[in-house]
């Protein structure tokens, strides 16, 4: 393995890393004449920082930080562990099929045809929308655009959807209610520049790392941070004001918020004037939110709402942001819109550190959910019902348009079809639904009564385990791609390695699979340049146009943010600049927000609030990283946070054994007694499987807007358990025959 001397180096150029190895910029020692360093970017959080991926040999052996991107070298812990995988001895390196009950070894021929049989007979037993496919967001947008494709045309379905669904399309629902388009208003790097900044729901340091750095030099300018969680995170420690919200009640919050901006005249009447439509409606929608009632629902001191409406009503440039905490709810899109609300009342839109911004949770959760991936959704973010929007895509596909298959439906409301047998086959790519959806008994249930169940993966997911086919897919840096990152910016990923054994990229199995199904003439790209440079041909137009954007371009270190409509165009950092939004009239809406109750409310039985979160080691449901040491080291179980009063009125000391029962099922878990979260709240982290899963306890109710699922608010009941905390499983490996 190579020696480092400590000085600091000079990071190789992109033309470097074409011509050269990181030994040619002086400042190594390696015992590997070969090794050469690839500049690309994380494959996890929506930051997506850049980094270089180290190669000699032909294996990644280690990660070096890459000073050029907006990252500036700085990597978390999940960063520094991402190259891990690469090399990793649980990678799948070859077709899976089920026999008897078990998962053993196949050929690609033997694998494919059994997925493309399996299609042919629900196809004619059924019709064609009998089958679905579901995509991650932590594909490259290539393998986003293109599984939305396959879905239309190579299985001729209206049944395509993705695990973003689960992530923030409440946040994207709002967005398309009020701007007119699905992307962050202003860049992330915009809240060092604000007076003052209202968080909410999104524990930053733990779950987008590297963005706390905006948020430090806020604090070091001076300006106030205004934070909404019901836990005392890190990112609420360093706030001026830290409102500790009972889960699942923001909307009440953000309304009385909006009641208090009105009534003392805060209203930038002449931007609502100028530039909304619907202030009087949403105005008289908050008549009686008054912080007195909105106290009594959402457990905040009334003085503590009136102080953070005057503060962010009063400021020159103030900012919203939020995240998962405020989007897992069935009242997500009406929270979003109440935050969205605000901004447009105090005309804070359209200027450096005034505006709005959704932070993303995957790694191309941006890019994953604007090229057709999603069920109502063409490329480029273009609607079903657009004029010309089938018309354009049919022509770039080469088909008429009568072969596109109408509009789809979400994957939750796709589940109730499974169940009642309307959709009897589903292509899974790269998402671990066992792990993630809501009710984990109902999607186990679900996903072992399909006819069906083909997994792409680059792990043995627990959810692969249930599938009668598994392929084994191509990691991040085995194959070229793009990525938008939380602020809609476009970089680039490179190729460092071939992926191991037999395993092929996603656009490789989906281009075959087209080809068995007759339906090869649509799927012939030689890959994923060929597919992107069609994809910036289909986005070209729509809201989320592409067409100017290059593989060329792309190798500047700072990324393009979209829109993008011409090469010579520079990319669109900050929306809304001309005051212009995307409708018509050019005017955002307002949108009226009634507060409703969470799905489900503590009663006698089940009398605390659950709500779920991250953990900073780990990513999503922990298929790739609950296999890196360096990471469960850090972070091996999942546990269980109460409040000492709630502690004490439980007889539970810290580090005792809980059980937490909810009416879908139960778990036990180690309880953390801190006084970081409400008395009435307990918190667990997501990221671990069966038995225990967050996801056993949660609820499978559903935002009716954007078909978000109600992850941050149920009811639970929490004893002292006798027996130990359920161990943690293994993740499962590719162990031939031994997968029931
Ligand atoms: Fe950056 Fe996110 Fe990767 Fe951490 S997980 S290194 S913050 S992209």
């Amino acid at each position: 393995m190579s020696r480092r001397r400590f000085t600091m180096p000079t990071p190789p150029g992109v033309d470097d890393f074409h011509a050269h190895g990181a030994a040619s910029t002086g400042d190594w020692e390696t015992d590997r004449a070969d090794e050469r360093w690839v500049p690309t970017h994380c494959s996890f959080c929506g930051v997506q920082c850049g980094m270089y991926l180290r190669v000699a040999g032909g294996e990644v052996i280690g990660v070096e930080p890459r000073m050029d991107t907006p990252n500036r070298g700085k990597l978390c812990p999940k960063g520094v562990a991402a190259y891990q995988q690469i090399e990793h001895p649980d990678r799948l390196t070859h077709p899976l099929v089920r026999d008897g009950g078990h998962l053993r070894r196949a050929t690609w021929d033997e694998a494919l045809d059994r997925v493309v049989a399996g299609i042919r007979r629900i196809q004619h037993e059924s019709g064609r929308d009998a089958l679905a496919t579901y995509g991650g967001a932590s594909m490259t947008t290539e393998k986003t655009y293109l599984l939305g494709k396959f879905a239309r045309l190579g299985l001729g379905t209206r049944h395509t959807d993705y695990n973003g669904r689960m992530c923030m399309v409440s946040a994207g629902a709002a967005n398309m209610s009020a701007f007119g388009i699905d992307r962050t208003a202003n860049p992330i790097s915009d809240v060092a520049e604000t007076d003052v900044a209202l968080v909410i729901g999104a524990n930053v340091p733990e779950t987008f790392p590297i963005f706390i750095r905006h948020f430090w030099t806020l604090i070091d300018r001076g300006g106030t941070l205004i934070c909404v969680d019901p836990r005392e995170t890190t990112l609420a420690r360093i706030a001026q004001l830290h409102l500790s919200v009972r889960p699942g009640t923001d909307a009440a919050l953000l309304n009385a918020m909006l009641h208090v901006i009105v009534e003392e005249g805060l209203v930038d009447q002449a931007f609502v004037d100028a530039h909304t439509v619907g202030f009087d409606e949403a105005a008289a929608a908050v008549a009686d939110s008054t912080p007195g009632r909105a106290s009594q629902i959402c457990g905040v001191p009334t003085d503590d709402i009136v102080t953070a409406a005057r503060l962010y009503g009063r400021a020159d440039k103030a900012m919203v942001n939020h995240a998962r905490g405020l989007e897992h709810q069935i009242m997500g899109t009406r929270n979003a819109q109440a935050a969205i609300n605000l901004c447009l009342a105090t005309g804070n839109l359209g200027r450096p550190g005034a505006g709005y911004g959704t932070i993303t949770g995957q790694g191309n959760g941006q890019g994953g959910r604007e090229h057709g991936q999603k069920c109502d959704q063409l490329p480029g973010q273009r609607k079903f019902d657009d004029p010309g929007a089938i018309e354009h895509v049919a022509a770039v596909w080469g088909v008429d348009p009568d072969e596109i298959p109408e509009r789809g439906v979400p994957i939750f409301a796709q589940l109730d079809l499974m169940e009642a047998g309307a959709i009897r086959g589903v292509l899974n790519f790269c998402s671990n639904p066992i792990v993630s959806w809501p009710d984990q008994a109902r999607t186990h249930k679900i996903l072992e009564g399909l006819d069906l169940y083909v997994v792409s993966d680059l792990f043995l997911s627990e959810s692969a385990l249930l599938a009668d086919v598994v392929l084994p897919s191509a990691a991040w840096a085995e194959s070229e791609g793009v990525i938008a990152n939380s602020d809609a910016r476009v970089f680039k990923i490179n190729k460092a390695v071939d992926p191991p054994g037999e395993a092929r990229t996603d656009i490789e199995i989906l281009c075959e699979l087209a080809r068995r199904l007759d339906r090869g003439h649509l799927f012939d790209y030689d890959g994923p340049r060929a597919v992107f440079d069609e994809l910036r041909r289909a986005s070209r137009g729509g809201r989320a146009d592409y067409y100017g954007i290059t593989y060329e371009r792309l190798d500047a270190p700072d990324g393009i943010a979209w829109p993008c409509p011409d090469e010579d165009h520079p990319g669109t950092p900050r929306l809304f600049e001309d005051l212009r939004f995307g409708f018509p009239d050019g005017r955002a809406r307002f949108n009226a927000v009634a507060y409703e109750p969470p799905a489900e409310e503590p009663d006698d039985d089940y009398p605390y609030r659950l709500t779920t979160g991250r953990d900073v080691a780990h990513y999503l449901s922990g298929n790739q990283t609950r296999r890196l040491g360096y990471l469960t080291d850090q972070s091996p179980a999942p546990w269980a946070e109460v409040h000492p009063d709630t502690a004490s009125a439980l007889d539970i000391a810290d580090g005792d054994a809980v059980r937490l029962t909810t009416r879908r099922g139960t778990t036990v878990l180690t309880a953390r007694v801190v006084g970081t979260i409400r008395p009435d709240t307990v918190f667990v982290p997501y990221h671990w499987a069966p038995p225990i899963a967050a996801n056993q306890l949660t609820i499978s109710r559903f935002d009716p807007t954007s078909g978000i699922p109600n992850y941050k608010a149920c009811a639970v009941k929490v004893e002292r358990s006798a027996e130990p905390a359920i161990p943690v499983p293994p993740p499962p490996v590719p162990t031939e025959g031994s997968h029931a």
